[in-house]
């Protein structure tokens, strides 16, 4: 694609864009009376116009009925997303359920994925991981009566680089080969952007002998997903980033169809009971086939209906449609960012194939200072120590002039420092 950098352009890009039209299906937030450009959709994904209907109309069933709710319409209220989520992620229905928060559900997969011996014990995890995956995968390792010092396995960067290399990567599993019980990696890291090649970490991980699972918090809604064909053994993602699903929001989990009639180590609860004999109340424990046997408690209502007003919306674009959007918004960010010179740097790698939307951007001295200022002039973004500023141009409703006026803004900031 060949860009320019006039504003004309910017225009002209908008006009083209088939879904431009998506962004009135959003509330975007202002402030002075005035749009803010918001670009922290993979902190949290902005609130679809539809959300207070599909919320009211279960808070009126509540009101109305009480109890009664249950019977008439909740008790399989998490099916109405199954479908949509199952075709997000590349996937069957029965390998996915959306059910709890992100991390509980990394937890609860891995105490049926993560079953260390003597001999396999290891958790290798992508270094710089999102802290919360981290303090799951060691206190799981400590649990087990092991110690992190030498079961947990950190994928490091080369020296004097940021991201990194897939063959780095396969490598560090097959040095592992033989003691490694479970890979469990961001399908996109939170930090730096990067998305990883989910295929071959997968292929190569089950080589291995090990389980393989994903960390999809930054992947899902981003990036176009083939869990089933990929083979990974378990996934996990939250819906309040990409998928718009607002905060707290219950997330998502993979068990791939291989796994489908499990009777290894599971946490069980009644929500993952066979549905047709639940509420006979027996103490025998008898699991739901799939995804939905890892279910524990009955589902959180209020969240899923905000979850289904964001999924009829990115259903209704589709993830291709949106990926291709993506690609051209991303890298017209970038190819404006490249425009300023030296006063910064992009640490997400430049090939599409390995990144989402995100642009992770580090600014030569004082970055935390030109964020403060981006904020003062109406630019949501966000600062993570030491030293980035994350940049999420969304195509679900950020336009092409979106990013040229925040590049003019950042310009200018960057002009009087
Ligand atoms: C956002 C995010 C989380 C957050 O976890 P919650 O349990 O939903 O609070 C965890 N891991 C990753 C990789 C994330 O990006």
């Amino acid at each position: 694609m060949n860009f320019q950098t006039t504003e004309e352009f910017a225009k002209q890009l908008d006009r083209k864009d088939p879904l431009r039209k998506y962004r009135s299906r959003f509330h975007i937030p202002h402030r002075d009376d005035k749009d803010v450009i918001y670009f922290c959709g993979n902190s949290l994904g902005l609130m679809p116009k539809t959300t207070e209907e599909y919320l009211n109309r279960e808070l009126a069933v509540w009101k109305q009925d009480g109890v009664l709710g249950n019977h008439t319409r909740w008790e399989p209220y998490h099916e109405h997303v199954t479908e949509s989520t199952a075709r997000l992620v590349g996937a069957q229905p029965s390998e996915v359920v959306v059910m709890n928060a992100l991390t509980v559900n990394i937890h609860l997969l891995l105490v049926s994925f993560y079953q260390p011996t003597e001999d396999r014990f290891k958790i290798i995890i992508e270094k710089g991981a999102f802290p919360s995956d981290r303090y799951a995968v060691e206190s799981q390792i400590k649990f087990h009566g092991f110690d992190p010092d030498n079961a947990l396995v950190e994928l490091e960067p080369r020296s004097g680089e940021r991201c990194l290399r897939t063959n780095d990567i396969l490598n560090t599993l097959r040095e592992n080969e033989n003691t490694v019980a479970t890979i469990m990696i961001g399908g996109v890291n939170y930090y730096t952007g990067q998305a990883f090649d989910m295929g071959k970490i997968t292929e190569t991980g089950r080589e291995c002998g090990a389980k393989v699972g994903f960390d999809l918090a930054h992947a899902v809604g981003n990036l176009p997903l083939s869990l089933h064909e990929w083979g990974m053994d378990f996934a996990a993602w939250c819906s309040y980033k990409y998928l718009c699903a607002g905060p707290g929001s219950p997330g998502g989990i993979f068990v791939h169809e291989r796994h489908g009639s499990w009777d290894g180590p599971r946490f069980n609860g009644w929500w993952g009971h066979d549905k047709n004999t639940r509420f006979n109340m027996d103490p025998d424990f008898i699991s739901t086939k799939g995804a939905e046997g890892w279910q524990i408690s009955n589902a959180p209502i209020l969240g899923l209906a905000c979850l289904r007003s964001s999924m009829e919306i990115i259903n209704d674009i589709g993830m291709l449609a949106l990926r291709i959007k993506s690609e051209e918004l991303t890298a017209y960010m970038e190819y404006l960012l490249n425009q300023l010179g030296d006063s910064l740097k992009i640490i997400t790698p430049s090939d599409p194939a390995q990144r989402g939307c995100q642009l992770s951007v580090v600014m030569n001295n004082s970055g935390k200072q030109v964020f403060e200022k981006l904020k003062v002039k109406n630019v949501i973004c966000d600062w993570r120590e030491p030293d980035v500023i994350r940049l999420a141009p969304k195509p679900l409703y950020n336009s092409f002039s979106e990013v040229y006026q925040f590049v003019e803004i950042l310009r200018s900031i960057l002009q009087t420092r």
